[in-house]
């Protein structure tokens, strides 16, 4: 029997999943700090797209409100098809070939929304300028499709960015393009050589997949060096949830949970779902930064 449960305890209880300015969030990483404080979080983990750089305010707004803050990222990754996000923990930020995957994929990512936008732009009224006005923080922030979104609602042609995302921003639109990715087999081994924690992200979300992540898929990236699967996010559903607590007890891997937080972008709320202290405790062991 497994004995991971979900921790419904807010005091003990962290969110490992959260997206602010410098990704495709609406508040800064103290807005997320201080929120999080707030809620009664014990803590909480920033997990910008592809991207360091919330680290420094995060950081700063982790003692500025005594609340302990993990410091990782969400990135976006391939394997065979299937599009992976994995999720990394207490890497250091100085490590040269994971700082070239972000920059890579940071590099990809704009090529890519410049020619969605561009196809859009021949039907709609949208121009790149109009995407740029979105984006709160400039070079720094990860660019993607919820950008777009935004952009969308401010021509009038959407009320939401969720309305947007079952429109021209879906994935089944004609306007879609994939963003080019590492493997998930390269992003396991950067962030395992960076000294830091991998962990697939919402691998059991039908949504963002036709074919999910098989179980044969996942236990190749245990072997190696997979730490954990995020199991408690509001898309994996009870069957999904199942299975991937299945083979976290046969492995011995981390179980986390987070939000996927994205302040008003999405309607996901902060501490909805969370990750146990013993886990995070593990997390900051195995890390090679200290927690802030
Ligand atoms: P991209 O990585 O550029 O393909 O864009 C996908 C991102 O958009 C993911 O990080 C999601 O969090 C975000 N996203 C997906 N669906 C929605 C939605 N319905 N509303 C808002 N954001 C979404
Ligand atoms: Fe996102
Ligand atoms: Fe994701
Ligand atoms: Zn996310």
């Amino acid at each position: 029997m497994f004995h991971v449960a979900e921790c419904r305890e807010l005091s003990q209880a962290w969110d490992l999943h959260c997206h602010t300015v410098y990704s495709d969030g609406t508040y800064t990483p103290e807005q997320m700090v201080r929120l999080a404080k707030d809620s009664g979080l014990a803590g909480v983990a920033i997990t910008d797209h592809d991207t360091t750089a919330g680290w420094k305010d995060a950081a700063a707004a982790a003692v500025r409100y005594g609340l302990p803050v993990l410091r990782g990222s969400e990135i976006t990754a391939d394997d065979a098809g299937v599009s992976v996000h994995m999720l990394a923990y207490q890497y250091d930020p100085g490590n040269a070939d994971i700082m070239a995957v972000f920059a890579r994929t940071r590099q990809a990512r704009l090529k890519r929304a410049k020619i969605m936008v561009a196809s859009m732009a021949k039907d709609y009224p949208i121009t790149w300028n109009d995407v740029m006005a979105q984006v709160k923080e400039g070079e720094k922030t990860t660019v993607g499709r919820p950008h777009i979104a935004d952009a969308l609602v401010a021509a009038g042609i959407y009320r939401s960015r969720t309305e947007a995302f079952s429109g021209l921003c879906s994935s089944r639109s004609p306007y879609y393009l994939p963003t080019p990715s590492p493997t998930a087999h390269e992003v396991v081994a950067a962030v395992r050589a960076a000294g830091g924690v991998s962990v697939v992200a919402h691998a059991g979300d039908r949504k963002r997949n036709r074919t999910l992540l098989s179980d044969a898929q996942i236990e190749v990236l245990i072997g190696e060096g997979l730490n954990g699967l995020e199991v408690w996010h509001r898309d994996n559903d009870d069957e999904q949830r199942r299975r991937l607590l299945g083979i976290a007890e046969k492995h011995h891997l981390l179980v986390t949970g987070g939000s996927d937080w994205h302040g008003a972008g999405k309607p996901n709320v902060l501490g909805e779902n969370t990750t146990d202290e013993g886990t995070v405790e593990r997390i900051r062991e195995m890390g090679s930064i200290p927690l802030c």
